[in-house]
């Protein structure tokens, strides 16, 4: 592996971040004494630091040389709610919340590069570090960019990493086009005629209502998409009845819906509707739907995906990235910024064989050896993107 000597040098402190985040976690958009950690160590290193976008938001800025051309490189905050059972030493101190997605080895290593990109001075043009709240969940990415991040902060291009111990330490995957899914979330509430179970006739029960149209979604995918898409329907909630002999009023259908391409994310949801209004005449219920578009699919940009492809060669070695790796249907929020902007987002392997625990796990913790790593690649992208007066000539 080819790390950056500066940041090797920081590893005890970026551990020692790492482990003080890991204790304290927060959760969207109530990461106040993260965000303030943070600020802290950024102006410590020297950057111009702006704080409160999107509440608990921080963006650094690094500034050097004279060219005009910036980059993005973007981390998350946020914490999830999870009672942490992992037994490390340094184990949530917060009742029912923990860093069980690695975001504060994420935080850790972006202001690693920070610190090192401030001390190495290898590069021309602006580096912003931009510190996101809210990635779970609640989509603090798009906030940001709603609240002008991209304005306030010009940049020619924006960049993405997370942890993931699918993969082996060691290795980077990514792709150009669509890497990770999006995100809907459906709610289907019938209502029909309650009455005595033993005097249906009486009635008029969605439950058959409920039964039909589990299986009628299940033929979305099967039936209405084109073979070569892919797309997730997958029911996840039934809500209905509270004794043995009364057909309820009311039964609620709740799942969620994953996809990659827009015209596929919107046959699906036309076809819910469509299928929600047919079965529910058939059963003689009144149903009403009820279909939000969480996060939009992580779409990485060609020419963008390239820089970040050649950043995780030079440090890990070609044979040690690959990029063609299969699309997840996991979501990221990364995404809005990618709509509103140019870059790639990677995937860094973490993976430390059969005992690796998966994020989103109370048993998982981010895997510091990746520390180094994820700094080293940050710093190398920013200084092969902005290339230093001295290595434009020699080039
Ligand atoms: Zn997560
Ligand atoms: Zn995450």
């Amino acid at each position: 592996m080819n790390l950056v000597p500066e940041a090797a040098a920081i590893e005890p402190q970026m551990r020692d971040w790492r482990h003080h985040l890991h204790a304290h976690p927060e959760t969207a958009f109530e990461e106040q004494a993260t965000a303030a950690y943070v600020a802290e160590r950024l102006r410590s290193f020297g950057l111009e630091v702006h704080t409160g976008l999107a509440k608990t938001g921080v963006v650094g800025v690094l500034r050097q040389g004279s060219s005009e051309r910036a980059i993005g490189l973007r981390a998350d905050l946020d914490a999830l709610h999870i009672q942490e059972a992992s037994g490390v030493a340094y184990a949530s101190r917060h009742a029912g919340r923990m860093h069980a997605c690695g975001h504060d080895g994420h935080t850790a290593m972006l202001l690693g590069a920070a610190l090192a990109l401030a001390k190495r001075r290898a590069f021309d043009g602006t580096v912003y570090f931009i510190f996101q709240p809210a990635e779970e969940n609640e989509g603090g990415g798009r906030v940001m960019v709603e609240e002008g991040l991209f304005d306030r902060f010009p940049m020619e291009s924006v960049y993405g990493l997370h942890n993931w111990p699918l993969k082996p330490f060691g290795t980077f995957a990514t792709r150009a086009g669509p890497l990770m899914g999006a995100y809907d979330i459906f709610e289907i509430a019938a209502t029909g005629k309650g009455g005595h179970a033993a005097m249906p006739n009486l009635t008029h029960d969605p439950m058959p209502f409920a039964a039909g149209l589990i299986n009628a979604l299940q033929t979305i995918v099967a039936r209405n998409l084109n073979p070569q898409d892919a797309g997730v329907v997958s029911v996840t909630q039934v809500h209905g009845g509270d004794t043995w002999n009364v057909i309820p009023e009311h039964v609620v259908v709740r799942g969620t819906v994953r996809s990659f391409k827009p015209d596929v994310q919107d046959t699906i949801e036309r076809r819910i509707r469509e299928i929600a209004a047919g079965v529910a005449a058939t059963f003689g219920v009144e149903a009403t739907v009820r279909y939000e578009r969480r996060y939009p699919a992580t779409v990485n940009t060609e020419a963008e995906t390239g820089h970040a492809v050649r950043a995780a060669r030079a440090v890990v070695g070609d044979e040690h990235v690959d990029t063609d790796p299969v699309p997840n249907m996991g979501s990221e929020d990364f995404s809005f910024m990618l709509q509103a902007k140019r870059g790639c987002y990677v995937w860094m392997g973490a993976g430390t064989g059969a005992a690796t625990v998966n994020v989103h796990n109370p048993r998982y913790d981010f895997n510091d050896a990746a520390l180094v790593v994820g700094a080293s690649y940050w710093v190398t992208l920013a200084e092969q993107l902005l290339p230093a007066a001295a290595l434009r000539r020699a080039a």
